[in-house]
């Protein structure tokens, strides 16, 4: 057998195969007769820094058996990845010894065994890594879920409960002490949360900040008091520096309605998020309304562009009356969503299309809606009365929003006048500028404004100052006390006042009784918007209300 031949099996059987140290000598076979081999043994070994103790050796029998205290005739250094160092060790029969031809000719098969060691090793990382976190080395979700599915089976598992936790701002302290002192940072934790664990608890680092645990029923609470803050130390310019690192944990009480131990870490993940993103505390228990409440979200996060296009949003609108004359001078135009058979309120879902930043879309949808509606009393001659349409302050960020407001209004080739754009007052400075340049850009536009639940805002005086709005509406809080008192009429007194002096109208909302409109003509306040004249009704009815345009007194 040649050299080529021999060498071309090697590569062969190495290629075909996981390889490990059983099929090392097949693959070496031919060759070990060309290099007289007797032994081939590799060892592994970690570079160590200076005050690690570092992992034993690994010793490995690539070919024949290993000598036992006997010098090799030749070695091969390699490095890997991961710290690794393999030294080759080459133990010839008899006292053979390699031509220089030879010796470099067997550095290219040390590179190609290399290559393959690399790949049993990793191999091997990987088979442990489906349960041991890397960093920390704690059970990961899989080492989780094997000893879950254990007291699952052992029907001991309603025994625990399962907990979700999530560091709190950990990303500042990698940002402090660097992210090699930050991984050191998280084992120091990890370690203080193993140590807590009886023989049979648990707790599993499934990667970055989060973690999850199975703790005896009656440890709990000393579970959550550890969560809520263990003291670990941070490195820095040599110096120690004590870091409490506090966790928001979701925590599930397992009862009879788990059906697989997955859901041991989702259920406990959702209270988590919702301790973190809805409750804002510490901790928070799984309960079956934050379920359908979480499970809603996903739902109107997940179907609302489509829900767009189906045409499953519609716009009810609800009259602003004069409560002198009873005239309708104008409506609110409000979103529904009927989705598979249940009517959606936007304060369900306006507040997660802005998370999303997915409002702006719905907002001009409305828009389009409230023109197609003017549009059509137009062409069928029935009044028309101006209607408003709110948009959200996450959409102020878009540039040219003004400009496509006009060109929507326009393309429905009706009376910019019709339409006003509802706002709501702002706290931050940043939005502040915002709004102000976004109000200015529709006044120039001759498009009317309206400050939404003028009064609930930081700073209401500098609004009627500053903002160049046509309206001011009122929040219903002002008017929903049930015995409205001398302050109240005192601050609305003077805000109608004013606000006429600027030659802002006002308008009130929330109108539910008539002592209210009452006390509301004392003030000077005549528009309002309320249940007790109509709630938000579809276009159909409403335009029956137009045709008659008044309310009777
Ligand atoms: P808002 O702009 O203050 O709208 C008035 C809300 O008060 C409406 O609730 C309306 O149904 C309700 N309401 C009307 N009269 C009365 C009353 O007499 N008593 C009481 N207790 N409530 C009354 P809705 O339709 O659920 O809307 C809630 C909020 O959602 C709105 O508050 C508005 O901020 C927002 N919203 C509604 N539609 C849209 C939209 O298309 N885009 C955006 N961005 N936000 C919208
Ligand atoms: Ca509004
Ligand atoms: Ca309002």
């Amino acid at each position: 057998m040649n050299f080529e031949k021999s060498f071309e099996n090697f590569v062969q059987i190495l290629s075909e195969e996981e390889v490990t140290s059983e099929i090392t000598p097949s693959a070496l076979a031919d060759i070990s007769k060309e290099y007289a081999l007797r032994s081939i043994v590799a060892v592994v070994s970690f570079a160590k820094g200076a005050d690690e103790e570092g992992e034993p050796d690994t010793v490995i029998s690539l070919f024949g058996p290993v000598p036992e205290g006997e010098a090799p005739a030749y070695y091969f250094k390699n490095e890997m990845a991961g710290k690794r160092i393999v030294t080759y060790n080459i133990y010839l029969l008899g006292d053979k010894r390699w031509t220089e031809e030879e010796y470099k000719s067997f550095s290219v098969i040390i590179d190609i065994l290399s290559f393959h060691l690399e790949r049993y090793l990793l191999n091997g990382i990987v088979k442990e890594s489906t349960f041991i976190q890397y960093l920390t080395r704690l059970p990961n979700a899989g080492g989780f879920l094997a000893f879950a599915g254990r007291l699952f089976e052992e029907e001991r598992i309603q025994d625990y409960n399962s907990f979700y936790f999530n560091l709190k701002s950990f990303g500042l302290v990698s940002r402090r002490f660097g992210i090699t002192e930050g991984d050191e940072i998280m084992k120091r934790y990890a370690k203080k949360l193993r140590e807590f664990c009886e023989q049979d608890e648990i707790v599993a680092h499934l990667g970055g900040d989060n973690f999850t645990a199975l703790i005896k029923k009656d440890r709990t609470n000393d579970f959550l008091e550890l969560l809520s803050g263990i003291e670990v130390y941070g490195i820095k310019n040599d110096k120690e520096e004590p870091i409490t690192i506090s966790a928001v944990a979701g925590v599930y009480s397992v009862d009879d309605s788990l059906k697989e131990p997955g859901q041991l870490i989702s259920r406990a993940g959702m209270a988590c998020s919702y301790a973190k993103n809805v409750a804002n505390k510490p901790y928070v228990f799984v309960n079956k309304a934050m379920s359908t409440k979480i499970y809603r979200q996903k739902q109107i996060e997940e179907r609302y562009e489509e829900a767009l296009n189906n045409d499953e949003f519609r716009i009810y609108l609800q009259p602003k009356v004069d409560t002198v004359t009873g005239e309708i001078v104008g409506a609110e135009a409000l979103a529904r969503w009927f989705c598979n058979g249940i009517v959606l309120y936007p304060t369900e879902f306006v507040p997660i299309l802005e998370q999303e930043g997915l409002v702006a879309t719905l907002d001009l949808y409305v828009l389009k809606k409230a023109c197609e509606y003017i549009r059509s009393w137009q062409d069928k001659g029935i009044p028309i009365v101006p209607v408003s349409v709110n948009f959200s302050r996450r959409d102020l960020g878009y540039k040219h929003l003004a400009k496509e407001i006009a060109q929507i209004i326009d393309d429905y080739g009706i009376d910019r006048k019709f339409i006003q754009i509802e706002v709501t007052e702002t706290a931050s400075e940043d939005e502040r500028g915002l709004m102000t340049t976004f109000l200015k850009k529709l006044k120039d536009m001759d498009i009317s404004t309206a400050i939404d639940d003028f009064g609930t805002g930081f700073s209401s005086l500098s609004t009627l100052r500053d903002f160049p709005v046509k309206v001011i509406k009122i929040d219903r809080s002002f008017i929903s006390n049930d015995n409205l008192n001398k302050n109240d009429e005192i601050v609305l007194k003077n805000i109608v006042a004013m606000a006429r002096e600027l030659g802002i109208d006002v308008v009130t909302e929330g109108v539910e009784r008539t002592e209210q409109t009452d006390f509301l003509k004392e003030v000077g306040c005549h528009v309002v918007q309320g249940f007790l004249y109509d709630n938000p009704m579809p276009m159909d009815d409403f335009e029956k209300r137009l045709e008659k345009k008044y309310y009777e007194n």
